[in-house]
């Protein structure tokens, strides 16, 4: 068996990838869309010439279990039966014996069986935690779980199936733990985390999120990763940047049945439709009301075609975010749809996403504010951390000088210029050196900048509304704050620049509004541990400043 994940670009904990099984590769991100063994709204081979599918899922016990199906896919194998030759993976039933209570199965059966149909990537027969059992049951559960797993690798006979190690423990983090370390330690090509699909359902997205983090961090960072039962567009995204490589789903195809119509942001009713807001092909050459007056089959067919058009779109679009660096951009989008995506977003900022995300140095894409959950992004608050923890004010300064960013990033500004040419111009090299004055400025994502530091990553490179949110001005409120409580400024002069008037990028002066800055001092200045704290508003102003300053020594 030949199994192959590359991992090429990561942001967030997010991976952009290559899955290759058997000398048939997919990008990932990715889905797999399921597929019944009997009969199929799309054909396999159509999946694959207009819908851009590698991989697809199909069941294993439904064909183990049809008297008809069994002989005939077992002399053919499964890929000459859906006549797909991409990659193909088996479920082993877990899911309809947990559904249906069926207790007709045995693990060492289904599995052989899935070998013996030639199926690429089986799954073996787990037994999934769901999240309303108790703690004996899950404990059970994820126990048996480890050992069908063990016993799985040993019984193994064919090199051509690779095999799903499933990850269970629902609400229980320490059983995710030992679930997600005992499959790491053995031979499985792809991780799989399962007993979702009632959580997603409910759109208990922020659980779910919990439960990916909780896991992710004891699995093997070389395998890839799939989320079982997510198949609506919305929340891909977001799960790609927890650290999902892979989802399957039937839910292009469930939906469809019931005249439900997919789109990324969230699920309309073709009843409601007056036109469609697609350009999919399905979508082109008729209205919605022609197709509520079309035959059943007909509408099945052309609702599903859509939603799968949609689905295999927003993963093209995830990839793509990914390769210009930009996928939390996406996210934030995305998490727009649905208060509940919201909630786990910034549910995942509270559970550890910024401490285990793996950011790249530099992005060739500024962060683009887009929300107050761009103040939470990993590489934000990454920052913000190294600046209150790691960055050392330099022993020599004496004087700190706070400036506010402005229109343009400071290294364009010709305002942030002028604030420069005072700065060396009052400093005389004997009572005042340069080295002796830090410039910090203060910018509305990212909170202080020493001047020293400004050409990293992504120190210049965001792009914020001049007008703030509330939550932008708490958190430079609460940088500038710190800032006169530091240690390593204790004893430091620390001047704020408060302008009435600046140059704007334009060349033109521009009256600027300092009532907030104002409040900043203010609040500083009642600190009981600060530093002492000076406003100045010119130029002029500034220069003075430093001359007393200067004359101090
Ligand atoms: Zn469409």
């Amino acid at each position: 068996m030949m199994v192959t994940f590359e991992i090429t670009a990561k942001e967030g904990m997010g991976r952009l990838g290559k899955l290759e099984i058997n000398g048939k590769a997919m990008q990932t991100p990715n889905i797999l869309p399921v597929v019944h063994p009997k009969w199929q709204i799309i054909p396999p081979a159509e999946l694959r010439s207009r819908f851009g599918v590698d991989a697809i899922f199909t069941n294993a016990y439904i064909i183990s279990r049809d008297d008809a199906l069994r002989p005939a896919v077992l002399e053919k194998g499964v890929h000459a039966h859906l006549g797909f030759d991409g990659i193909i993976a088996t479920d082993s039933g877990a899911f309809q014996h947990y559904m249906y209570g069926t207790d007709d199965l045995k693990a060492e059966d289904i599995e052989s069986f899935q070998e013996a149909i030639g199926s690429d990537l089986g799954v073996i027969l787990d037994q999934p935690v769901q999240v309303d059992d108790s703690r004996d049951v899950a404990t059970t559960k994820v126990k048996t779980t480890i050992q069908r797993a063990a016993d799985n690798v040993r019984r193994r006979k064919s090199p051509a199936t690779a095999w799903y190690g499933p990850v269970h423990g629902s609400r229980y983090h320490d059983l995710l733990e030992l679930s997600a370390r005992s499959i790491s330690g053995l031979d499985f090509a792809v991780h799989a985390l399962g007993g979702v699909v009632k959580l997603l359902n409910q759109y208990e997205f922020s659980m779910v999120t919990r439960i990916i983090l909780a896991a992710k961090q004891y699995m093997d960072p070389s395998r890839p990763v799939h989320l079982f039962g997510a198949g609506h567009p919305m929340v891909f995204s977001l799960f790609v940047a927890l650290g999902c490589d892979l989802f399957d789903s039937a839910a292009y195809s469930l939906f469809a049945k019931e005249g439900r119509y997919i789109t990324a942001s969230g699920t309309w009713h073709l009843d409601q439709l007056v036109e469609f807001p697609c350009a999919c092909p399905a979508c082109t050459g008729y209205t919605p009301a022609e197709l509520r007056a079309a035959p059943e089959d007909d509408r099945y067919c052309r609702l599903a075609e859509h939603n799968l058009h949609v689905t295999m779109e927003e993963l093209r679009l995830i990839r793509e975010h990914m390769r210009a660096e930009s996928l939390w951009q996406l996210v934030e989008t995305r998490c727009r749809a649905h208060p509940k995506l919201l909630e786990a977003l910034r549910v995942a900022s509270g559970a550890g996403l910024p401490v285990m995300a793996e950011e790249p140095i530099y992005k060739q894409k500024a962060i683009f504010y887009t929300g107050p959950e761009t103040l939470a992004r990993p590489e934000v608050v990454q920052y913000r951390r190294y600046f209150a923890e790691r960055y050392e004010i330099p022993r020599d300064t004496r004087a700190i000088v706070v400036v506010p960013d402005l229109d343009v990033n400071p290294v364009a500004s010709p305002q942030h210029r002028k604030w420069q040419e005072a700065i060396a111009a009052a400093c005389d090299g004997t009572k005042l050196k340069r080295e002796e004055v830090l410039v910090a400025v203060l910018n509305p994502v990212l909170g202080l900048l020493p001047e020293d530091l400004l050409h990293m990553y992504p120190l210049s490179h965001n792009i914020f509304p001049i007008v703030f949110d509330s939550d932008q001005r708490a958190m430079m409120e609460a940088a500038v704050a710190d800032l006169v409580q530091r240690e390593d400024v204790a004893a430091k002069q620390v001047i704020i620049v408060v302008p009435e008037v600046i140059e704007a990028e334009v060349g033109i002066e521009m009256a600027y509004d300092a009532t907030f800055l104002r409040q900043v001092v203010d609040h500083c200045r009642q600190l009981p541990r600060a530093s002492p704290v000076i406003m100045v508003s010119t130029v002029q102003e500034l220069e003075d400043c430093l001359a007393d300053l200067k004359s101090a020594k």
